[in-house]
C-alpha cells in the first residue's frame, strides 16, 4: 500500500490522500492495473479540492462557483482585527471594515456578519423577538439556496405579522397591522423581490411610504448595490441595474436599517452587512448572535480592500464591475482572437446575466464563442476547470465572465477538442 500510495507522489496530494488512493484502488480486490485505478482515484480526491476554475457560462455572479470573483493574496500576518492603535486597547472588529461600509452608505453605523442571511436573522433576532415584524404577504419569499423569509422570522423569534395579500399591499395595511396593539409590531421589514417578479394587477409599498409608520422600517434589499449612481463607473449606472434598489437610497428614503450580501453586486466576498441608525446597528452587535455570526479577518480584509475601490470611485478594481462594464467590441475582438487561435468554433453575439439571485430576467450584451455539440463535461475536466453552457445542443463560451488573462487557457482546452 506504501509503495503504492509513493508511486502517486507526482501528483502533488500529500502522503495520507494517497495513502487513501492506494486504499480505495486495493479495496476493489482486482490486482490488474491497480496503479492506474489509484491514480484515478487521487485524481478524483484532487478534483473535489477548491480550485480556480474559468468561468465562462455569462453569468456574472454564479453561486456554485462562489458569486464574485475575489483576489485576495495576503501573507501570514497578525492584524489589529480588535486592537485600538492609538488607544492601545481591546478595539472592534467593526471599526475597518464596516466603519468604510457605514461611510459608503451614508449610514452612521454598520456591521459585518456571515452572509446576507444571517444578516436579517440577526437583525430580527435583536429587535423583535418575541414581538411582530411586519412584512407583506408578496414578500414572504424563497432567496436560492433555502433562505425562506418565514423560516428565518422563526428562528429568529419575531412573529410574523401578515400584511395585504400577494399581489397588492396599501401603506393602510401596513399602518393597521402596526397599530393593533394585539399584533405588538417592533418593525417592518421590507424583502427585495431578488429573483423573481410579480407583475399585473399589483401595488408595493415603498420604503419611503413605509418610513412614516410608528417602527423602525428594515429594508433586505439583498443585492448589495451601493448607490443607484454608480459613482464607481465612468458612465454611470448601466441600463440593466434600472429598478434595482440601492442602499445609499434605500436608507435616504427612511429605512432606519438595510442588510444585503457582500458578494453579490457588491462585488466582495461572502458577507452581510447590516447598516443604518447606529443604536439599532448597536443593538445587533450586542446581541449574542453577533458572536456567532461574526466574520473573520480574511472576510474583513477583502471587504475593506472593495470598500476603499469604491471610495477612490474605482469600479475597474473591483472584479465583478470591471466584467459587467466591458464594451462588448472588446469582447468581439477576444473572441475572433480565440476562434482564430484555436481553429475551433464561430464568434457569437450572446447575453450575460447578473446571476447570483439578482436581477431576474435581466440580460446584458455579450459576445463569445459557440461550438456545435456538446463540449462542457471535456471543458471541465482540464485544468483549470472551463464551465460553459449548453443550449440548442451547442456549447456557448461567454467571454464576459472570462479574466483576459484566461483567453490563452481557452484556446489552449479547444483546441484539445480537436
Ligand atoms: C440573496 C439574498 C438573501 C440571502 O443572502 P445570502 O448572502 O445568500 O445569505 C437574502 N435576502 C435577499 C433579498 C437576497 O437577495
Amino acid at each position: 500500500m506504501d509503495a503504492l500510495a509513493r508511486s502517486l507522489a507526482d501528483t502533488g496530494l500529500p502522503h495520507p490522500l494517497l495513502v487513501d488512493a492506494a486504499r480505495a484502488a486495493i479495496a476493489e480486490g482486482d490486482p490488474e492495473d491497480v496503479e492506474a485505478r489509484a491514480r484515478r482515484h487521487a485524481h478524483t480526491a484532487a478534483r473535489a479540492m477548491l480550485q480556480p476554475v474559468v468561468n465562462a457560462t455569462g453569468v456574472l455572479l454564479h453561486t456554485n462557483l462562489g458569486r464574485a470573483p475575489l483576489a485576495v493574496a495576503a501573507d501570514a500576518a497578525f492584524t489589529n482585527l480588535e486592537l485600538d492603535l492609538s488607544s492601545g486597547r481591546r478595539g472592534s472588529r467593526h471599526a475597518h471594515a464596516a466603519a468604510l461600509l457605514a461611510r459608503l452608505c451614508d449610514a452612521d453605523d454598520a456591521i459585518v456578519v456571515n452572509n446576507g442571511a444571517s444578516a436579517v436573522l440577526l437583525v430580527l433576532a435583536a429587535l423583535a423577538t418575541g414581538r411582530g415584524a411586519a412584512v407583506s404577504r408578496g414578500e414572504l419569499v424563497e432567496i436560492g439556496g433555502g433562505f425562506r423569509v418565514p423560516e428565518v422570522m422563526e428562528q429568529s423569534g419575531a412573529k410574523l405579522v401578515e400584511v395585504g395579500t400577494t399581489n397588492r399591499t396599501r401603506r393602510a395595511d401596513f399602518a393597521s397591522a402596526v397599530e393593533n396593539p394585539a399584533n405588538d409590531t417592533a418593525l417592518a421589514l421590507k424583502v427585495h423581490q431578488s429573483n423573481y417578479r410579480i407583475v399585473g394587477f399589483t401595488e408595493h409599498v415603498t420604503v419611503a411610504e413605509m418610513s412614516s409608520l410608528n417602527v423602525p422600517v428594515v429594508a433586505d434589499i439583498g443585492s448589495g448595490l451601493l448607490d443607484a449612481a454608480c459613482p464607481w463607473l465612468g458612465d454611470g449606472p448601466p441600463a440593466w441595474l434600472a429598478g434595482e434598489p440601492a442602499a445609499r437610497q434605500t436608507l435616504a428614503d427612511g429605512a432606519a436599517l438595510v442588510t444585503f450580501s457582500g458578494d453579490k453586486l457588491f462585488g466582495g466576498p461572502q458577507a452581510g452587512i447590516i447598516a443604518g441608525r447606529a443604536d439599532l446597528v448597536n443593538q445587533c452587535a450586542r446581541h449574542p448572535l453577533a458572536r456567532a455570526l461574526r466574520p473573520g479577518s480574511l472576510v474583513l480584509n477583502a471587504l475593506q480592500q472593495v470598500a476603499l475601490a469604491y471610495l477612490r470611485r474605482d469600479g475597474q478594481a473591483i472584479e465583478f464591475w470591471r466584467m459587467a462594464s466591458l464594451a462588448t467590441a472588446d469582447l468581439e475582438s477576444r473572441a475572433q482572437v480565440v476562434v482564430a487561435e484555436s481553429g475551433a468554433g464561430k464568434v457569437a453575439e450572446m447575453a450575460s446575466v447578473p446571476g447570483g439571485g439578482t436581477l431576474p430576467g435581466t440580460e446584458i450584451d455579450s459576445c463569445g464563442v459557440v461550438l456545435d455539440g456538446d463540449h462542457t463535461a471535456a471543458l471541465r475536466a482540464g485544468t483549470p476547470p472551463i464551465i460553459a453552457r449548453v443550449s440548442d445542443g451547442r456549447t456557448w463560451l461567454d467571454l464576459r465572465t472570462v479574466a483576459p488573462d484566461d483567453d490563452q487557457t481557452v484556446i489552449a482546452a479547444l483546441k484539445a477538442l480537436g
